[in-house]
């Protein structure tokens, strides 16, 4: 049987002279593995070969038997041109691509958690040729991972403290976060969460209202980006590979 759907390749690996095996996450139907005979033949199916970011309609056989899908077709759409010139943001991206591969399971679907992956590539790629483009990057990066967290069952309590429930306040003299607790922490308990981290009053009025992230500067981003980072590395018990390169920027 054959299936039509819509896909981001977030992994592309040789297979032979001529074929690749790759990861695509696919709107209705979740994350797929495909092999894609004679992708890199100069006349294919395929519109050429397939990279990390083809972007576009596809069709694949769906054989339940398999674990390997074969597609059949790939309609590529115009890319994101721009990430290739900015190492920053194409880093951003493949971090994205990375939590997307590790955190949904095959044949699983997230359609909404898809528009929110396409919207980031596509917000990155756009912002690349405007003023600050490092502070965008960076706060587009933060918002994916946010929505990433909430489409798949993770989404962690930002508007009160986890442990007592007191809604969080601009004028609590500090603020944490505990990845254990999934949240944020306040001052009268942070002693019973060893893993808590400090947060800035910026980064602690971001996280509580996400609308800010967007305008804040590039500390306040790279504050709340390591918070993620130690917290998807919990999630995931080992640090995400593409951190390093977000972070040391
Ligand atoms: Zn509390």
């Amino acid at each position: 049987m054959l299936t039509k759907d819509t896909a981001i390749c977030i992994r592309a690996t040789d297979f032979s002279e001529t074929s690749q095996i790759l990861t695509l996450f696919t709107r209705a139907t979740g994350k797929i593995s495909v092999i894609a005979k004679g992708s890199k033949r100069p006349k294919s199916a395929f519109d050429g070969p397939v990279e990390v970011f083809s972007y576009g309609r596809i069709v694949f056989s769906d054989s339940t038997k398999e674990k390997l899908v074969t597609l059949t077709e790939f309609e590529q759409q115009p890319g994101f041109a721009n990430l290739a010139n900015n190492l920053f943001a194409l880093n951003c991206c493949l971090f994205g691509a990375e939590l997307v591969n590790s955190l949904t399971n095959e044949h699983d679907p997230h359609p909404e958690l898809f528009d929110g992956f396409l919207r980031f590539l596509q917000n990155t790629n756009e912002k690349q040729k405007t003023k600050n483009e490092k502070q965008k990057t960076l706060s587009l990066l933060i918002l994916f991972q946010l929505t990433l967290l909430r489409e798949i069952g993770l989404q962690p309590i930002l508007s009160y403290c986890v442990n007592c429930k007191n809604n969080f306040k601009t004028d609590w003299p500090q603020t944490y976060f505990s990845s254990s607790a999934n949240g944020l922490i306040c001052r009268d308990c942070e002693a019973s969460f060893p893993d808590k981290i400090g947060l800035t009053k910026n980064a602690a009025n971001c996280l509580a209202n996400a609308k800010l992230i967007a305008e804040t500067n590039e500390k306040t981003l790279n504050e709340i980006e390591k918070i993620l980072v130690r917290h998807f590395t919990e999630i995931l018990h080992k640090p995400p590979k593409m951190a390093k390169y977000v972070l040391r920027s």
